[in-house]
């Protein structure tokens, strides 16, 4: 059901070299760009009439208008499950908790007397934030794009999911219900690439954006990439991926049922046991056979996630190993079931999110950790990190010298600009002191 590869014996090879021998999914984002280049062009040039046609073909429903009306979310909340609104409510709570503390302050640093720099944080203006809805439907997306866009200041938040075929076109209910829980009522029915394209140039239902924030499936991140410029794009987040790092004392039941959770998302999604005990692959492998006959989505995602080449076992001679694997990969998720879990955690390099011993599994971070859940796949966490109030803000620096403060540094700026060989730069302070060095 997953292969092995074994790494135990010689030493480990480096950086590149290490990463070629561990399983990933082929996910060619280059490749999508084709499908998507005519999807978003189609958009750019005729707007709605567009989203709503690619929406037919790509979703399978023709919709009457890509806005979802204000009724459909008060409907939705007022129909949602009780016991699901109290766990919306909590996760909301969590992440608010968590994101809250991420806010910037505006700070001043003198750099001379009569020099400050002043570093002023200001919210992206409109940001469109994707909520994936194709295989699975994603109403904790909402919460973890909404949250830190609310918390970092963001005034116009614009939420697009695509058309469900069950429910006449709209976005899935809960999804709408959570935009309601959380006071956005600009949402879209439109998915993939035709979505981030409707935010990205604007169409006559949606004016543009300034960011376009989420996670989805290969044409959103293809789209993405494709439009990045024109609009401002968080990490690609792709398909899913679970890594454990774990030894003897950790359960396989535990670790089985783990892998088993991510790969539910995505028949693309990536499950590896990162492991220095032969004995837990073999109970872990053993456990994975029941547990995954009891889920729901055995054939269409879990079977073909586990068996796929993105999936492993990965046996290592030592935790120490084990760590130096697990920096390579740069899992999205990454959790921690060795003794000492938290120290071993400490040393942990590049990961997306961290999930350490047994009582913190990756789904209580995907729904109600306070953890955002939208974070960086493919290798990309050894450059990116998850979703995060940062994500929504840019920082400003203000400038503010006085003449003396200026004066006492004209030297080193028009000697700086005669080695670059631009004199002007450095006339632009002469001008202001006769045309002269100030004297030191
Ligand atoms: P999705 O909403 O991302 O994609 C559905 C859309 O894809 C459709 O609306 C359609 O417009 C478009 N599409 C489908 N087939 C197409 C084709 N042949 N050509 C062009 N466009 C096409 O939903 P999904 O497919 O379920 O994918 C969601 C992904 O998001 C999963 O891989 C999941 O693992 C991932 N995810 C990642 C994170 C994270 O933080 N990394 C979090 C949640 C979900």
């Amino acid at each position: 059901m997953i292969s092995r590869i074994d790494l135990r014996g010689d030493t480990l090879p480096e950086g590149g070299a290490l990463r070629d021998l561990l399983p990933r999914a082929e996910f060619d984002v280059e490749a999508a760009l084709e499908t998507v280049r005519p999807i978003c062009e189609d958009v750019r040039h005729r707007g709605s009439a567009a989203v709503i046609e690619w929406g037919e073909k790509l979703d399978g429903v023709r919709i009457e208008s890509v806005r979802v009306p204000a009724e459909a979310l008060t409907k939705a909340l007022q129909e949602l499950d009780p016991a699901v609104r109290a766990a919306l409510e909590e996760s909301i709570r969590r992440a608010r908790l968590v994101h809250r503390e991420q806010r910037r302050t505006t700070h001043t640093t003198q750099v001379v007397p009569g020099g400050t720099v002043t570093e002023k944080w200001v919210p992206v203006e409109r940001v469109g934030l994707y909520v994936p809805g194709g295989r699975a439907v994603y109403p904790s997306s909402v919460v973890m794009n909404v949250v830190p866009a609310q918390e970092a200041g963001v005034e116009g938040i614009a939420v697009s999911s695509p058309p469900q075929k069950d429910f006449g076109g709209l976005p899935h209910p809960t999804i709408l219900a959570a935009c309601a829980l959380l006071g956005v009522d600009e949402v879209y029915a439109a998915g993939g690439s035709q979505a981030v394209a409707m935010f990205a140039y604007g169409t006559e239902d949606c004016p543009p954006v300034n960011l376009v924030t989420g996670p989805g499936n290969i044409y959103v991140a293809a789209a993405k990439r494709l439009l990045k410029g024109r609009i401002g794009i968080d990490a690609e987040a792709g398909p899913t991926e679970i890594a454990i790092l774990a030894d003897a004392t950790a359960d396989p039941v535990h670790v089985a049922a783990d892998l088993i959770s991510q790969a539910e998302h995505d028949p693309m999604a990536a499950a590896v046991l990162v492991t220095d005990s032969a004995e837990l692959a073999a109970a872990t492998e053993a456990e994975l056979v029941p547990q995954v006959a009891a889920t729901k989505h055995i054939k269409d995602r879990i079977e073909p996630a586990l068996a796929g080449r993105q999936s492993a076992i990965v046996l290592v001679s030592s935790i120490e190993d084990g760590l130096t694997v697990v920096d390579a990969y740069g899992a999205e998720h990454l959790e921690i079931q060795t003794a000492d879990a938290a120290a071993v955690a400490g040393r942990v390099r590049n990961a997306g999110a961290i999930f350490v011993g047994p009582w913190s599994p990756v789904s209580l971070g995907d729904y109600c950790a306070g953890s955002n859940h939208v974070l960086p796949t493919g290798g990309c966490a050894c450059h990116s990190s998850g979703l995060s109030v940062q994500s929504f803000l840019r920082g400003i620096h203000i400038v503010d010298y006085t003449r003396d403060a200026l004066a006492e540094v004209t030297h080193h700026v028009v000697n700086l600009a005669e080695a670059e060989d631009l004199p002007a730069h450095g006339a632009a302070l002469k001008a202001r002191f006769g045309w002269k060095v100030p004297q030191q």
